[in-house]
């Protein structure tokens, strides 16, 4: 009877293990091993399932002799420490024997199910993996309450063994299954990625083999695909290129971290700027130490650092020249200023302003004065030496940053003296633009850059300091900057501000001075301006009228003399106390007599007052008269046509022609004071004197002397039959109601004033 069983035993192992082994159906295998225990138990009552655990649920793997309603029922019932005997021993991971359902605590909730189906015992055995995972549950039911023997027990465990394994088994294959699949969607996402990649990949292994090329496009590789697959890098790029590469991919490997970087190469497409990622892929196989590769992703970025160099260059340079502009001229200025102060040598900066730059511009348009600025560009950076700056700042400035030009101070000021020279020397060619050529000029201010002066917009400005004051001397020269002239600058500016201001609060107002003639009538008189300061009290014409000129000021301060001689000859018309020859003369600068609304402006006053402009004498000097004649006469020519006269100042000391003079149609000549000065004691001061009346009279000019304070003087005058003169013999310059007393008086008793 045992051998029987024990036969039997085996046929059914050797069937389930033949099956496991084969791969078979594993609801077979369960099936099987289910009918395998009921045909050997004694009890034939006995029916078996097997259950699988997903999860905290068991599912119905196997219960062939059962009816399948109740397989049904439990089908997916979650695990718990009383649900079954099933349901509690996969819970608990023991066996679990319910001799009697009915009184079983652990069943409570399920008897009802179980003897519906006449079900009255279950025993209950955990199927465990190799690792004492719980896979599932194997169970014994009765219609009777039971309990198992030894023997059951042992068949139980017996088989729940195989089943172990083909649970086991069906875990591992379904794991496999899912593996599968997951690799065949990744595969799938990939591949369709891959195909609109802009961007080429490449795996490469350690060694720097191609092994994968990934990207939608060949036209940014070296070559074509297969012409890369298993060449190494070294032997498809050049060695430039090559070596950098395999740094990096070294590099990727041993800091196992995302490398970034950028190179140029060429390819298919032409010469290109990347941006390559490298980042390591590490796979461990079994038995063999881990494959080293790395992914490298490359994105042309020709156009971005296309556009980046043309944003720099907007910022950093000048559109018209392309020299840099004053931005970069700072950064590298600060840079040099920095190193000066560490290394104790000197540099230099050389502030470059072309004479007279507005005036081509305003004359000849914009376009030739960008022509200009071009060729100057280009003159100027062919004398400057590569290590050094040149840059264009504002309008005509020009910068030349020279980093290093000496050890100390004056060695520096030597060589910057002789590269100022150098820079001169551009302007010996004429400027040829369009049709006409030009002489230009320019002036250079020099600042040297060294210890004591390392203050970035300080060294600027200095330069530009010492430029103006080339400017000063007549231009077409270089100055170096000092202290003392920034001081005077700093000055100039303040007084410029307190003359508009001055203006605004009509602190400017005219002094008059008259003329008389030999004979002792008055002629005329001269206005002259006065600055009534509410702090300084009054100040004389040579502290403010250079300064009024250099700042555009001097148009306004000659309206409001211009304004006072109307209302003064308005006055003594009414009054009657002159006749239709007397007149008042007015002082004309240089730049307002250049200026081209001259006419408009005497004109707009004269007729808003209603006075003749023969009454108004315009007094110019000799050096007006020798810039530029041509259009001096011409300028003079057009006031005299509408009544103005001229007359020529401080005559004798300017270096115009005597015998020109009878070009200009000039009324009047005034004999500057410093040969009256002389006329008593020096035979030479009277004999100019003499000569000037002389070509005077020649010429159909009348003379005015000027600056006569003694009777003697006058004697002599007179002797010398001069026409007019003016002095403080005669009287002081009077404010406006002063003078109108002094000329009814002078009118009633001339005698007194004349001792
Ligand atoms: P200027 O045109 O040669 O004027 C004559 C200067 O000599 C005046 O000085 C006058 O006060 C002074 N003077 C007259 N007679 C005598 C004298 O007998 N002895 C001495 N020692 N001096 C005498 P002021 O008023 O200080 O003017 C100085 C200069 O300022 C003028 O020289 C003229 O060039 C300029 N100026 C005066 N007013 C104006 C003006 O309204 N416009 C312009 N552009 N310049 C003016
Ligand atoms: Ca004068
Ligand atoms: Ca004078």
């Amino acid at each position: 009877m045992e051998s029987n069983r024990q036969k039997s035993l085996l046929a059914h192992q050797n069937n389930i293990l033949s099956k496991i082994a084969l791969g078979e159906s594993l609801n077979d295998i369960f099936d099987d091993i289910c009918l395998a225990i009921e045909d050997i138990i004694d009890d034939k009552s006995a029916k078996c399932s097997i259950l699988s655990l997903n999860a905290d649920r068991l599912f119905h793997c196997a219960a062939p002799s059962m009816d399948p309603k109740y397989s049904e029922i439990i089908n997916g019932i979650k695990i718990g420490d009383a649900v079954g005997s099933c349901g509690t021993a996969a819970y608990r991971n023991s066996r679990i024997i319910a001799e009697n359902i009915e009184t079983s605590l652990l069943w409570q909730d399920f008897k009802e199910i179980a003897i519906q189906f006449n079900l009255k015992s279950c025993w209950s055995t955990p199927i465990t993996s190799s690792q004492s995972i719980v896979l599932g549950s194997f169970a014994i039911y009765h219609d009777h309450p039971k309990t198992p023997s030894k023997k059951d027990l042992e068949l139980i465990d017996y088989f729940v063994n195989f089943s172990s394994i083909a649970l086991e088994k069906l875990q591992h294959s379904s794991k496999v299954e899912k593996l599968i699949n997951d690799l065949e969607v990744s595969n799938k996402k990939l591949n369709a990625f891959t195909k609109v990649m802009p961007d080429p990949a490449l795996i490469l292994n350690e060694d720097g083999l191609y092994l994968d090329v990934y990207g939608s496009s060949e036209d940014l590789l070296a070559y074509s695909v297969d012409k890369l697959i298993n060449k190494n890098v070294n032997d498809i790029l050049p060695k430039k290129y090559a070596a950098p590469i395999m740094a990096i991919i070294k590099k990727t490997l041993s800091s196992n971290e995302v490398q970034v970087f950028e190179y140029e190469l060429e390819v298919k497409k032409g010469i290109v700027i990347f941006e390559g990622r490298t980042t390591p892929i590490i796979y461990d196989q079994p038995g063999a130490p881990p494959q080293k590769h790395v992914l490298w992703v490359t994105r042309d970025i020709t156009l971005r650092k296309k556009a980046e160099k043309e944003i720099e260059k907007l910022a950093y340079y000048d559109p018209l020249t392309n020299l840099p502009n004053r931005r970069l001229l700072t950064e590298r200025l600060t840079r040099c200023v920095e190193r000066i102060k560490r290394t104790h040598k000197a540099g230099a900066l050389l502030f470059l302003d072309i004479d007279n730059f507005k005036r081509i511009n305003d004359s000849l348009g914009h376009s030739a004065g960008d022509e200009l600025l071009i060729e100057m560009a280009r003159r100027l950076g062919s004398v400057v030496r590569a290590a050094d700056t040149l840059a264009r700042i504002g309008g005509d400035e020009f910068v030349i940053l020279l980093e290093y030009i000496g050890e100390n101070n004056k060695h520096a000021t030597n060589e910057a003296a002789i590269v100022a020279q150098k820079l001169q020397q551009v302007f010996y060619d004429k400027f040829q633009i369009g049709a006409l050529a030009f002489q230009v000029s320019g002036s250079i201010g020099i600042c040297l850059i060294e210890n004591a002066n390392s203050n970035v917009e300080n060294i600027l400005k200095f330069a530009d300091t010492a430029m103006y004051r080339a400017k000063v001397k007549g231009g077409n020269s270089y100055s170096f900057y000092d202290s003392r002239l920034q001081t005077l600058l700093e000055k100039q500016t303040k007084l410029e501000t307190d003359i508009i201001r001055a203006i605004d609060n009509n602190e400017f107002c005219a002094y008059f001075q008259p003329q008389v003639d030999i004979a002792g009538l008055i002629t005329g008189g001269e206005a002259l301006i006065r600055w009534k300061h509410p702090i300084k009290g009054l100040i004389a014409p040579n502290e403010f009228i250079p300064i009024a000129e250099q700042f555009g000021l001097i148009q306004k301060l000659q309206n409001i003399v211009l304004q006072d001689i109307c209302c003064l000859i308005n006055q003594l018309v009414d009054n009657n106390v002159v006749d239709d020859t007397f007149n008042l003369s007015i002082n004309i600068s240089q730049n307002q007599f250049n200026s081209s609304t001259l006419k408009t402006e005497l004109l707009s006053i004269v007729n808003k007052f209603n006075v003749h402009p023969s009454r108004i004498k315009l007094e110019i000097t000799e050096s007006m008269l020798a810039h530029d004649p041509l259009h001096t006469v011409q300028q003079m020519e057009e006031l005299k046509a509408i009544g103005f006269t001229f007359s020529i100042d401080d005559f004798g000391t300017g270096y115009s022609c005597l015998s020109h003079l009878h070009a200009y149609p000039v009324k009047e000549l005034k004999v500057d004071k410093s040969f009256i000065d002389n006329i008593s004691d020096h035979a030479s001061g009277l004999s100019i004197v003499e000569a000037i009346i002389n070509l005077a009279k020649n010429l159909d000019i009348t003379v005015v002397a000027e600056g006569v304070e003694t009777q003697q003087q006058f004697n002599i005058l007179k002797a010398m039959h001069i026409d007019a003169i003016q002095g403080y013999l005669i009287a002081k310059p009077m404010p406006f109601e002063h003078y109108l007393k002094w000329h009814k008086q002078y009118l009633i008793s001339p005698e007194c004033f004349s001792n």
